[in-house]
């Protein structure tokens, strides 16, 4: 009998930890799980799931555009109470369906927060006080803004976002990164005036070039008013509103600001410096390739490990860490060509380097392929959205490196590109699949012409 409570208390259940968790108590071991919210952490409750909702939601406005070239007279009008009344169901019955899982799998659950006391040495506060062999942190990150901005306290993040008592009619976001670039695309959607200002040249820094000023354009078209290379100088409340107050001496009034800025790791009070585990210069938990703390029975997975804060990333190295310590067969995530997307409208889904990148990692270059087309559904519409893919392609080796997508269902596609970027496949072996005829994904497979230095100066 082991002179522990448990042989694993995972603090936080959100996708990691809840993973993680299942795994182990399926696997026959005593396992404890403590969550001071609600089950299912930000993907769930306040991240990924509703914010996709709210895409959804938003993304009717243009729908009907189209509709309306297609013939159809329609008369729309949106209740955002009613909406909410059905996410925060619907959140609530996942949210249900992970506590239940937990329940099934034998993981004990423990309402509360959970502070460490030493490295075997867990307190539910209010509650009790635990032990275990083995401690996972799944703690994953909370929002963070500029705290010394003068007026910050007026402005909101994205946890707020999700609750707003009211749909505001203006609203002014800050940040140019995943969360701010769909918020943006929500709010308009949704019939909201909506600025976006971001302090860098372009928005969502770290993506293709092309994508990140293909995405500019297009956002705009949609209505969202694009302010680059600028941030706040202060917000101020007023009678009417918030006063944004901008470095380049512009003032935009607005009913909600809501900051975007980045988010943090999640270890404030967990007691982590009690149990010796290290922390880097941003607070992020430091681990070893295989999940592990620089305390040999502390562990910690996802977000709080500020790697690639992405929730099937987080549940794979949950898988990880379950299959290296529980299963003795040591693993570690593979970080490399795992696609993404940005539920912006129109989205974007990636995967695999930016042509930057290869550039500076295929030491013979790269070809590049790349087509701007307009959408078939849009054929009626007289809309001059375009669409936007983009092969990246080593030289060398003629290996596809990157795949880059703008446009209608780039998130679906992405997903199934990344099958062949992650297999390492050549070009020749994209175009020696036959295409799926009319399609936008077809261009993956029929891309002929190579970019050559003059056309790509041309955009
Ligand atoms: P990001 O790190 O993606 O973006 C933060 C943005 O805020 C950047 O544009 C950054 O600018 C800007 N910023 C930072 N500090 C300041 C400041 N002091 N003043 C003004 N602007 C500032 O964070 P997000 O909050 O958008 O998202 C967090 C993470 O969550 C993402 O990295 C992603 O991993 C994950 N996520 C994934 C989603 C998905 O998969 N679809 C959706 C949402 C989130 P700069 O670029 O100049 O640093």
């Amino acid at each position: 009998m082991s002179q522990y409570d448990y042989d694993l208390f995972v603090i936080g259940a959100g996708s990691g930890g809840v993973r993680a968790s299942r795994l182990t108590a399926l696997g026959g071991k005593r396992v404890a799980i403590a969550e001071e919210h609600r089950v299912g952490g930000t993907c769930v409750i306040r991240g990924c799931v509703p914010k996709k909702f709210m895409v959804m939601a938003s993304d009717f406005t243009h729908q009907f555009e189209i509709a309306r070239g297609y013939g159809w007279d329609v008369q729309a009008t949106f209740d955002w109470k009613t909406f909410l009344e059905a996410k925060d169901v619907e959140i609530a019955r996942l949210s249900g369906l992970y506590a239940a899982n937990l329940g099934k799998a034998g993981v004990e659950l423990f309402h509360g927060r959970a502070v460490l006391k030493d490295a075997h040495t867990v307190e539910i506060v209010g509650k009790k006080t635990v032990t275990a062999e083995r401690i996972l942190i799944a703690t994953g990150g909370r929002p963070w803004v500029p705290e010394d901005l003068p007026g910050i306290e007026h402005a909101i993040t994205s946890e707020e976002a999700f609750h707003l008592p009211e749909l505001p009619k203006r609203i002014l976001i800050a940040g140019g990164g995943y969360i701010a670039v769909e918020f943006a695309g929500i709010f308009a959607g949704l019939g909201v005036e909506t600025t976006l200002i971001y302090r860098g040249p372009n928005i969502l820094r770290g993506f293709d070039d092309d994508v990140r000023a293909h995405l500019a354009g297009e956002i705009e078209k949609r209505g969202i008013k694009v302010i680059l290379g600028c941030q706040h100088e202060s917000l101020e409340k007023t009678a009417t509103g918030i006063l944004n107050k901008l470095e380049n001496g512009h003032q935009i009034e607005t009913d909600v600001v809501m900051f975007a800025t980045g988010r943090v790791p999640h270890v404030k009070g967990l007691g982590l410096e009690t149990a010796g585990v290290r922390l880097d210069d941003n607070g992020a938990v430091c681990v070893d390739e295989f999940s592990r703390t620089s305390v040999d029975n502390i562990w910690a997975i996802g977000d709080v490990t500020d790697r690639m804060n992405l929730t099937p990333v987080a549940i794979r190295e949950a898988v990880a860490f379950h299959e290296t310590v529980y299963r003795d067969t040591p693993q570690h995530f593979d970080y490399e060509a795992v696609a993404t997307a940005v539920f912006s409208q129109p989205p974007v889904g990636v995967v695999g380097l930016t042509e930057a990148e290869a550039r500076h990692s295929c030491a013979k270059g790269v070809d590049v392929y790349l087509t701007r087309f307009r959408p078939m559904k849009y054929a009626f519409t007289g809309s001059d959205e375009r669409m936007l893919m983009k092969l990246v392609v080593d030289a060398d080796t003629q290996r596809v490196v990157g795949v880059h997508i703008v446009g209608p269902e780039a998130p679906e596609m992405i997903q199934l590109a990344a099958i062949a970027v992650k297999a390492g496949l050549t070009k020749a072996q994209f175009d020696a699949t036959c295409a799926v005829h009319p399609t936008a994904a077809e261009e993956l497979v029929t891309l002929k012409e190579k970019q050559s230095p003059q056309n790509m100066a041309a955009g």
